[in-house]
Parts: structure tokens; sequence; C-alpha cells
């Protein structure tokens, strides 16, 4: 972002990352009225599902049936699926999905623990998958998980993330996302980052992912939005993480950023008030208090009554 184009687009992952590592079973029913929430609060871009391993994953099990509720019905919304291989990206085209969002790893032990796979062939799989999308006509994205440290191997280096991100313009993404896995980023690695891949490619579209497991979450994402980042993953409620990174919390919450970014006079295009009641929905659903801060707090400047 420059200092003129003072927007981000945020994209809604709580149906997929938010919702995976949940431990109740969220019905079909209530998945897709939380994507249709996000509609009607203003997201374009929705990862709606996950095409993982439903022994491994069985949260996301139901993802056919999720997109059997959704596909078709919202003219301009991107309904994005995550794909972990092929079989995956196989699944998200006949699910008729808008984007797949494949996912590589930085480090080796994550690689193995998250996709049973080593960090050279996950690579070498976008490939594989951006034929498929490419035969699809949809878009292919890139998230590079663990790109700022591992659960396992401990740091990782940026020149690693980098050497990475290079090898997968040749599989011409739209999109290639940072994603910082376990919440372990610090505002200054995430300037760094994207500073060093803007520099690789001038038509590709930047992402960030980040998780408040270490309460640096909203400084990493306003310190990516001030780098120029386009497109940052967030989850209403601040719900979810990952079934395979331990001790991993929640996404920031989309909530939380958008209160800051409308005070900063950065745009989203969402409706606060919205999310907020989406925040108490979930709660509702999920039978316990969601994470983000402004389901307690509210909003500032309160409301006349
Ligand atoms: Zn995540």
């Amino acid at each position: 972002m420059t200092a003129e184009a003072r927007h981000v687009t945020l994209i809604e992952v709580a149906p997929r990352d938010g919702l995976q590592n949940e431990k109740t079973m969220v019905s079909t029913a209530d998945k897709i009225a939380l994507v249709e929430r996000a509609v009607t609060a203003g997201f374009r871009h929705v990862e709606a599902v996950s095409f993982a391993n439903p022994k491994r994953v069985p949260q996301m099990a139901d993802a056919e049936a999720v997109m059997a509720g959704l596909a078709g019905r919202f003219p301009g919304v991107n309904l994005i699926g995550l794909a972990l291989n092929a079989r995956g990206a196989e699944r998200a085209v006949a699910a008729r999905c808008t984007q797949i969002n494949y996912v590589v790893v930085a480090s080796e032990t994550f690689a193995a623990r998250n996709q049973n796979s080593s960090v050279e062939d996950l690579v070498a799989g976008t490939r594989e998958v951006a034929a498929i999308a490419r035969a699809a006509g949809l878009p292919l994205s890139v998230s590079i998980a663990t790109a700022f440290g591992c659960p396992f191997d401990g740091e990782v280096a940026p020149e690693r993330v980098i050497a990475i991100t290079e090898a997968l313009l040749a599989s011409d993404p739209v999109e290639i996302g940072f994603a910082d896995t376990i919440g372990c980023a610090v505002p200054t690695q995430v300037t760094d980052m994207l500073a060093r891949a803007r520099v690789l490619a001038s038509e590709v579209k930047w992402r960030c992912h980040f998780h408040d497991t270490r309460n640096t979450g909203l400084s990493n994402a306003i310190a990516a939005v001030l780098a120029g980042v386009d497109f940052l993953d967030a989850s209403t409620g601040g719900i979810g993480g990952c079934p395979f990174a331990p001790a991993a919390t929640g996404n920031v919450a989309a909530e939380d950023l958008v209160y800051a970014f409308h005070r900063m006079g950065i745009a989203t295009g969402l409706d606060l008030d919205a999310l907020i009641d989406t925040n108490r929905w979930l709660a509702g659903v999920l039978g316990k208090p969601v994470p983000a801060a402004l389901g307690r707090a509210g909003p500032f400047p309160p409301k006349a009554v």
C-alpha cells in the first residue's frame, strides 16, 4: 500500500483456518451461514473450505457439502478452497471453488507433519496444482507456511522463504502468501520479508497470514499493510489455529483489524457492526466466548443511545 492508496483487502479465513482447529464440530448449515455472514459484512474473498484428508482434519470432512450450499450464490465473491496436494486441488475444482490456495511449507519437520512431504516436493508439486487450476480456468494462490518460524525446527531464514518464493513464481500464481503459522513473527520480520518479495515480481499480489499466539498479530498486520501487502487473512472472532502446530492460537481477528484500520484511515470495505454481530453468533455456535477484543469492548466512539 502506498501512502495514497489507503486500502487493504481482507480475506475471511474463519470458515477454514478458524473452524478447523475448534473442538466443536460445527454443522454444515452453520458453516454455510458463517460464509453468508462474511459476504453480508462485505468480504469479497472468503477461504471457505479445506480439502484435507478427512481422517486427519475431520472438521473439514464436509467441504464438498459446504461448497454445494455456496457455489454460484454470490456473484463477485471469491470462494477459495485450500489444497494440500493435487488431489485437494481436483476436489476444489469439482466443488466449484473460484480459487485454489495451495500450501507449501518453509521448514522440513512441519512439511512432514502437515503434508507428509518434503519442502522440495511440496514446492515441485506447485506445478501440478497450477496445471489443474489452469485447466479449470481458476486462479492459483500459494501460501508458504512457517514463513517466519517453525514449531519444530525453530528459526526459518528469510533467504530460504525468498528462495521458495522465487521457485513458486515459475508456476505463475496470482498471489503468494507468507503465513506465520504459529504466531511467532514480529513486525520487523514482516517488513523485511515483504521488501525482499516485492522486488522479485511486480505482477504478483502479496498476502500475509498471522496468528495472535504471542500478541503480535495486530502489530504484524499493521506492519504488513504499511509495507504494501495486497491481502491480509483474518478470522472473524479470532478463532482457529492449526491442527499440526502445537500451541498455535487463533488467527488475527477481522473485527480487531477493521477497527484499527478504519481509525487509521485505511479502508477495508467491511462493516464493523456486522463483524461484531458474527463474533457473538460464533460464540453461540461454539459455546464459548471467542478471542477477538472488539466483541468484548465494542467499537469506539460508542454509539449514541
Ligand atoms: Zn493459520
